[in-house]
């Protein structure tokens, strides 16, 4: 891979190496770029923006980088309630991918009779991807098909793009694409993530995936105390093969090993995923099915209420009551901590399952209006 963006941070310290430029000065020229970004090609210029650095790295940068930034906005939808913004970003090779901005008041309600602590908070839902091979049947991502990996630069760049709007905390994959599929971009962002200069907590960052056994294995030890998330979304092989084809290549058996492996070595709990899905998985025998699995983990699991997903849907939302029956199984049956995943965004295409890449005018891949975003945690 070349390099496509500046903070493509393997790819840049390899030539600064090459060239013999000290590469303790490439965060120094993240923390300008993001400080900075909001410039265009005509306004951009490295030595006015970028103080302090030798005359090889101005040469280096100028003859790879006319912009600070290698993907630009393309449009920003926000939602009625303001509590979601989807942001469409158009890349360098001319493909669009979306992030989401969801903001919460983590003081809404009470705790223990007092009003709770903490304030504001900003989670950014981000893509690895340009489409997906996974092929869910209910994710419109699914639907496009494979395109493109991003590059770390291109991953990090959508934090920097949302940081204009709001001042991000959070991390999720889980937009477009399979993290773990695109694993070696996707470690190097996170590691940059944490350092200078957006300095994210790496227990802030959730990477969700559909269970790559093999990439699952190797997390621990490349970042230790990130958060894993586990689209399950089903109890049995044969009902996650039918609704999720990429899992005939990892056996249920198999994963759950790699998630015992997981949990002994990173003594953390693992947030399970459940999409709900009336009449295919939904029913008490699943729930049952579903806690004897999981009753030897320790896992928060989040029961997500389907989103239509228009013509391309073949499947139907489980009723509220039904959703909480399902809860309350896990609950009081196996003890395991159950959520419901609250919706936001619908009214802009920014809740799970939906999202991407609706441009006025111009259809992207070969789906309908809609893609997606795939499953917004926390
Ligand atoms: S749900 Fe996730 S892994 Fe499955 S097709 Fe959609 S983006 Fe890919």
């Amino acid at each position: 891979m070349g390099i496509r963006s500046v903070l493509d941070g393997g790819e840049v310290r390899k030539e600064f190496e090459k060239r013999g430029i000290d590469p303790k000065f490439i965060p120094q020229i993240w923390k300008h770029v993001f400080a900075n970004c909001a410039k265009t090609e005509n306004d951009w210029d490295w030595e006015k923006y970028v103080p302090s650095l030798p005359s090889s790295a101005y040469s280096l940068l100028r003859s790879n980088f006319k912009t600070p930034l290698s993907s630009s906005l393309h449009s920003v939808f926000h939602s009625s309630d303001n509590f979601t913004s989807k942001l469409l970003i158009r890349l360098q090779n001319g493909a669009f991918i979306e992030a989401v901005i969801m903001r919460y008041d983590t003081r809404l309600g009470k705790y223990a009779g007092k009003p709770r602590p903490g304030g504001l908070r900003a989670t950014l839902c981000i893509s690895s991807q340009v489409g997906c091979k996974m092929g869910c049947k209910f994710c419109a991502t699914g639907s496009m098909g494979f395109k493109t990996n991003l590059s770390s630069g291109e991953i990090l760049e959508q934090l920097v793009h949302a940081s204009a709007f709001s001042q991000i905390r959070n991390v999720v994959f889980m937009g477009m694409g399979e993290p773990l599929n695109n694993y070696s971009a996707v470690v190097e962002a996170v590691r940059i993530m944490t350092g200078l200069p957006f300095q994210l907590s790496l227990k802030r960052i959730t990477i969700s995936t559909v269970g790559i056994i093999h990439a699952i294995n190797k997390l621990p030890n490349d970042l230790p105390g990130l958060n894993l998330a586990v689209s399950l979304h089903a109890p049995a092989q044969d009902i996650r093969c039918q609704i999720m084809p990429a899992a005939r290549a990892f056996p249920l058996e198999k994963l759950m090993d790699s998630l015992q492996e997981y949990q002994r070595k990173s003594l953390q709990k693992i947030l399970i995923e459940y999409i709900m899905l009336d009449g295919v998985n939904d029913e008490e025998q699943h729930a049952h099915q579903l806690g004897k699995l999981l009753e030897t983990f320790q896992v928060v699991v989040n029961l997500i209420p389907f989103n239509s997903i228009g013509t391309l849907s073949q499947f139907k939302p489980t009723s509220e009551q039904k959703v909480s029956n399902f809860q309350k199984i896990l609950r009081g049956s196996y003890n395991i901590r159950t959520t419901v995943r609250k919706q936001m965004g619908q009214d802009i295409s920014g809740a799970c399952g939906q999202l991407v890449v609706n441009i006025p005018g111009k259809s992207l891949g070969n789906a309908d209006p809609l893609t997606d975003i795939e499953d917004l945690v926390i």
